[in-house]
């Protein structure tokens, strides 16, 4: 089965090719798809702004399309950045959260004792005939009192786990059975086997 991942984010293919190996699933990317473009996000949450992102690529392409929207949020911030995290700070989605974020992120948090923090992913899978799948998942965390680790992206060296380490002091493997991409995309991968178990979407899902 085919599915294309919209998003233009080179991390996120690679986690998410990652994660849905051995499902039977294969993530064809945007581009490989020919769509060249990036989708405004809109949306007030996670699950539209993913479901704008799938629809653009359903729309252009005719065939099925899985999205990602995701962000971290921040207790002592009022649950910012939030969906605007791709943006926070000026940003970077080049690989890492560099000082300038990572010093607001800091001045925000001031001396407030909970450094709690999530990362929330939606994955919502769409189909040309305006039939969806979604999930959700969060993983929890705190803010790291410095940046720690090579591994992963975005702001994973401030995303310190209860074991100690930050996101990006965790393997690729270990990382993806953790995270809420990883959860997100297993629990949707379940939804899809299901689908087409029951063989209701066969002229969809592309063998
Ligand atoms: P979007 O889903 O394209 O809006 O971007 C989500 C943003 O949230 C990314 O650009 C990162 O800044 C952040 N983010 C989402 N998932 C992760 C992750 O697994 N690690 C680190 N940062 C993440």
């Amino acid at each position: 089965m085919k599915l294309i991942l919209a998003s233009n984010n080179l991390n996120k293919l690679r986690e998410v090719r990652e994660i849905l190996e051995g499902t039977g699933i294969e993530v064809v990317s945007q581009r490989e798809a020919g769509c060249d473009f990036e989708v405004e996000e809109t949306g007030t949450t996670y699950e539209e702004n993913a479901r704008l992102k799938a629809m653009a690529v359903v729309r252009a392409t005719g065939l099925p399309a899985v999205a990602d929207d995701s962000g971290l949020e921040i207790n002592a911030m009022d649950g910012a950045p939030g969906i605007y995290s791709a943006r926070y700070g000026g940003q970077f989605d080049t690989p890492y959260c560099h000082d300038g974020v990572f010093g607001l992120i800091q001045s925000n948090i001031g001396d407030d004792p909970d450094r709690g923090a999530r990362y929330c992913c939606a994955a919502v899978c769409c189909f040309p005939d305006g039939r969806e799948l979604r999930a959700f998942a969060t993983t929890e965390g705190e803010i790291a009192r410095e940046m720690r680790g090579e591994g992963g992206f975005g702001y994973d060296p401030i995303f310190l786990l209860p074991d100690g380490r930050t996101m990006a002091e965790h393997t690729e493997e270990e990382k993806n059975a953790i995270s809420h991409r990883g959860r997100a995309f297993r629990e949707l991968a379940r939804q899809l086997t299901e689908m087409k178990n029951e063989s209701l979407e066969k002229d969809y899902v592309n063998e």
